[in-house]
C-alpha cells in the first residue's frame, strides 16, 4: 500500500477514461480538483445521458462514503447520471449489506476502483471518540455506529494518536483494510492489476480529498 502521494492530472469525462484503475482515480481527482475551484463541468447530467442509460449501467468506481449530508459524493467528484456506484452508512460503517453490494460492484458491474470516503468533522467518529472517554453511549440502534467505528479509534490511541483528524484518518485505513480482507475479487483485482481502492477525507474547509491510503493505484 502507498501512503499520501497525489497523481498527476487529467481532463476527460469518467465515462470515457481507460478501462484501468489509475485511469479512473485520476478522472476522480481531476473532477474533484474542479469542485475545488468552483470549475465544476457538471458532465452526464443532461436529459441525453438520462435516456442513454435507461438499459443498463456502466459505473467506473464504487464509493463507500458517510452519510454526512455535506458529502454529496457525485458532487464533490464533479460527475453525472451513471458514473459512480454509491453506499452510503453513517461513519461509511461496514456490515454485510454494505460489503455485498461492493462485491456486486465489482463482479457483476466491473468498476475498476473502490473509493472509501470519511470526511473532517464526522459526528460518528466524534461520539465514538467520545463515549470511549467516558461519554454517553447512544441507546437503540445508534449503538451500532459506535461499536462498528470503535476499533478504528482504539487503534488510533494505541498508536499515539489523539486528534480527531487522526481518528477519522485512522478509520478510513481501517474500513479499507477491512473491505479488501472481506471481498476476495477486490484482492485478485488488484494482484491482476484490473481494480484498486483508494481512502480518503474529504475536507469540508476547502472541498479537497486527502488521500490516505490506496493500493492498486496511487
Ligand atoms: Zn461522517
Amino acid at each position: 500500500m502507498s501512503v499520501g502521494r497525489r497523481a498527476t492530472i487529467v481532463v476527460m469525462p469518467l465515462k470515457d477514461v481507460a478501462k484501468e484503475p489509475q485511469a479512473v482515480w485520476d478522472a476522480l481527482q481531476a473532477g474533484n480538483q474542479r469542485f475545488v475551484l468552483q470549475q465544476q463541468e457538471r458532465p452526464n447530467q443532461d436529459i441525453v445521458r438520462r435516456a442513454e442509460l435507461r438499459d443498463g449501467q456502466y459505473p467506473r468506481a464504487a464509493v463507500l462514503s458517510c452519510s454526512d449530508s455535506r458529502v454529496p459524493v457525485e458532487m464533490i467528484f464533479d460527475v453525472g447520471l451513471g458514473d459512480l456506484f454509491v453506499v452510503r452508512t453513517a461513519g461509511e460503517i461496514l456490515d454485510p449489506s454494505v460489503l455485498g453490494s461492493l462485491e456486486y460492484a465489482i463482479k457483476s458491474l466491473g468498476v475498476e476502483l473502490i473509493v472509501v470516503m470519511g470526511h473532517e468533522s464526522c459526528g460518528a467518529v466524534a461520539a465514538t471518540a467520545e463515549a470511549l472517554s467516558g461519554g454517553t453511549i447512544p441507546n437503540g440502534l445508534e449503538r451500532i455506529l459506535i461499536e462498528k467505528v470503535a476499533p478504528s479509534i482504539l487503534e488510533a490511541r494505541a498508536r499515539g494518536m489523539n486528534s480527531s483528524d487522526d481518528f477519522e484518518r485512522q478509520h478510513i485505513i481501517e474500513t479499507v483494510v477491512q473491505i479488501k480482507h472481506r471481498l476476495a475479487p477486490l484482492r485478485s483485482g488488484i494482484a491482476e492489476g484490473s481494480c484498486g481502492i483508494v481512502g480518503l477525507r474529504y475536507k469540508l474547509s476547502d472541498g479537497s480529498v486527502e488521500h490516505v491510503i490506496s493500493d492498486g493505484v496511487e
